[in-house]
């Protein structure tokens, strides 16, 4: 048995085998140069065949689950891996540079892939992402040190990588992984908020222990305490059922704060609200009762595309949200890709500080193809619920007025072309740079409301990245520095008549809700699972 001690990322108690998952990327090929090439090459055919072999298996179990059409893609990953153009070309990289099969057909997909990137038919741009499908299934196949990755899972298992970007945990199935356990990372991550909008139990910033979880090893993971047991003795295991059976009965517990709302012994009323990165997440919201929705992190429909997401595509998830909200506030705030959150199709350029970069309202005040193609789907979705919309990432005053005037055309155009919308709905911005914290006063009389994004104006005011786990005690949202730039904001928006909320992760932290309901915090947005618990703590308070 083994103790390890990483950052809790989301709460929860796991217990199951665990899987070592190693995504394919640049950072994870190596280029490794061969003597003996013809064993190279036959090592190269050999994972051919299996690889083949395995999609003819894929493909008939789909067939008898999902019918010919839907399993019809497996068919063409096969045609794929055995066409000569493709394969060839992987022969001549091992055969003429003398590199390692796993960099030939890594290096080939890549090419493959952005010529069909660059095809006019829509049709033959689609098969980019399946070039690339196919690669990784080759790798994996080449070499078991990559035999797993977030999209091969098939088990109940524990899920442990290095690194998990948002454009992974998307691809990940909630109802197969029972914890996270990452070598990198933090509380504030994305991927962390991630395990915490799917409820799964998350261990983040294991750093230099990581390399002694090994694949298969039964853990137990604790995402409250941030604690991991590997191969745990039967005592150890004994107590921790125990602990996660009483986790759940207080689970069950919270159950009758529901209907209920968040009003202090004192009469002061919070809306609690909940944030969610997917339609699919709307489940959770109601599950858990929240009041609204005060954070639809957009991005995520983009990272979970092969390009940009259409109006159309993008009018029928926000209508979805909102027609299932039934009337409750949905604030969904525009794209803020960027920073840790990227899409290869944006193909941004590597950047020396990307948290202080092109990223959020700059790139949709830059692309304004992008922003007026999500306005519009979101002014027509307006017409269907309660819709608000958000800016993240404002600094100005300046900027705030171009993003209005921007909004103004697409209604402008949506009236012209007889399209219906609700003509009067809220816009407010992400108060989240020291910058608008400053210029709050006259920020407050351009908008409707203050929506506080604390895990990046904790990053900005102390100067410390929310992503690094080396100094993830400097990254405190209960910092006083913190707490003033909120009550500041706050208070110019009282003087404005503007409502404040808080939709960073410290909108969870129960150990400051007194202070929130007393400067007059208006409204909290947190992770679904943290709704009731969070109703509880403000029902008891006396402000
Ligand atoms: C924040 O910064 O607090 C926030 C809610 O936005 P995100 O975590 O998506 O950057
Ligand atoms: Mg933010």
């Amino acid at each position: 048995m083994q103790k390890l001690a990483g950052i809790g990322a989301s709460k929860g108690i796991a217990i199951g085998k665990l899987t070592i998952c190693v995504s394919i990327d640049d950072n994870n090929i190596e280029k490794i140069p061969v003597q003996d090439v013809p064993a190279e090459l036959e090592r190269l055919e050999n994972a051919k065949r299996l690889a083949v072999d395995a999609l003819n298996a894929v493909y008939l179990s789909a067939l008898k689950r999902v019918g010919e059409k839907n399993s019809m893609i497996f068919q063409i990953h096969i045609m794929m891996l055995q066409d000569e153009d493709f394969f060839g070309a992987i022969r001549n990289r091992v055969r003429e540079n003398k590199v390692n099969a796993e960099s030939a057909v890594w290096e080939t997909g890549k090419e493959f892939s952005n010529i069909f990137a660059q095809m006019e038919d829509e049709y033959m741009r689609g098969r980019a992402a399946d070039v690339i499908d196919i690669s990784k299934r080759m790798i994996r196949t080449l070499n078991p040190a990559y035999a797993n990755g977030l999209d091969t899972i098939t088990e109940h298992t524990v899920v442990a990588a290095a690194d998990l970007m948002p454009s992974e945990t998307v691809q990940i199935d909630p109802e197969k992984v029972l914890a996270f356990l990452t070598r990198e990372g933090s509380k504030s991550s994305h991927s962390a908020i991630l395990a915490r909008t799917l409820g799964i139990p998350a261990v983040v910033g294991l750093a230099e222990q990581y390399p002694r979880l090994a694949d298969g090893d039964e853990v137990i993971v604790d995402g409250g305490t941030g604690e991991v047991i590997v191969r745990p003795d039967a005592e150890t295991l004994a107590a921790y059922r125990r602990m996660q059976a009483e986790y759940e009965q207080r689970r069950r517990e919270l159950q009758q704060v529901r209907g209920t709302k968040a009003v202090t012994k004192t009469g002061i009323e919070i809306e609690i609200n909940a944030n969610i990165g997917h339609p699919g997440d709307v489940e959770k919201v109601l599950e858990n009762d929240a009041d609204g929705i005060g954070l639809f992190r957009s991005e995520f429909l983009y990272m979970e595309n092969n390009t940009f997401p259409s109006e159309e595509q993008q009018f029928s998830a926000y209508r979805a949200v909102l027609e299932k909200m039934d009337g409750k506030r949905v604030i969904i705030r525009t794209l803020d890709l960027g920073a840790d959150k990227q899409v290869p199709y944006l193909d941004l350029p590597k950047e020396e500080n990307p948290a202080l970069g092109y990223r959020a309202i700059r790139i949709s005040l830059d692309r304004r193809e992008l922003f007026v193609t999500q306005l519009r789907a979101l002014a027509r979705a307006s017409a269907f619920g309660r819709l608000a919309v958000m800016f993240p990432m404002i600094i100005s005053v300046d900027e705030v007025r171009e993003c209005k005037s921007v909004l103004e055309q697409v209604k402008q155009q949506l009236s012209d072309e007889n399209i219906a919308f609700a003509p009067d709905f809220e816009v407010g911005i992400m108060v989240e740079t020291p910058a608008a914290v400053m210029m709050s006063a006259e920020l407050a009389r351009e908008i409707d409301f203050f929506s506080i994004g604390t895990n990046d104006l904790t990053q900005y005011t102390l100067a410390a990245d929310r992503m690094n786990h080396k100094i993830a005690d400097l990254f405190d949202s209960r910092n006083p520095a913190v707490l003033r730039m909120i009550e500041m904001t706050v208070e110019n928006g009282k003087k404005a008549g503007i409502w404040t909320g808080i939709c960073g992760e410290s909108a969870a932290d129960t150990a400051l809700t007194e202070f929130y309901a007393r400067i007059g915090v208006r409204e909290l947005s947190v992770t679904p699972s943290a709704v009731l618990e969070l109703k509880r703590e403000v029902q008891q308070l006396s402000v």
